[in-house]
């Protein structure tokens, strides 16, 4: 845990968030600037910076991550249409927040490539 962090923040409650899914090791949220109809934030509970900082004992964690994808989507209502999962990763990848985050993005057709 950062005390620094946003979302170590967000995990500890001491900023607030619209939760959407929450278990022992992870948590998803709406993101506070949502750029589709459905924008949730699909985190670890553990600060991992990035996808670069996995370490081999986080095997376990990504997977779960990665399963409950399909949970949080059906949740939405996203399963029929579809969505696009996004890891930001370091500068030249558009990461701000420096803690593991998958962007969970539907209910409007995404454009390829990105910007
Ligand atoms: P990144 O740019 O690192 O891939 O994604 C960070 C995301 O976190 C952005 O989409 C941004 O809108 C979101 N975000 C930043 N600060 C907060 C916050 O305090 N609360 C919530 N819910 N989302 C945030
Ligand atoms: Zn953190």
């Amino acid at each position: 845990m950062q005390t620094e962090c946003i979302f170590c923040n967000i995990v500890n409650g001491k900023i607030p968030a619209k939760k959407i899914y929450e278990d022992e090791q992870v948590i998803a949220f709406n993101d506070i600037s949502p750029a589709a109809p459905a924008h949730v934030l699909l985190i670890p509970k553990k600060h991992i910076a990035n996808l670069l900082e996995v370490a081999a004992d986080d095997q376990q964690l990504i997977a779960h991550m990665m399963s409950t994808v399909p949970h949080i989507v059906k949740q939405l209502g996203l399963a029929e249409e579809g969505f696009r999962l996004v890891v930001n990763t370091k500068d030249n990848g558009g990461q701000t927040v420096n803690h593991l985050h998958f962007h969970i993005l539907g209910g409007r057709f995404m454009t390829w490539p990105p910007g």
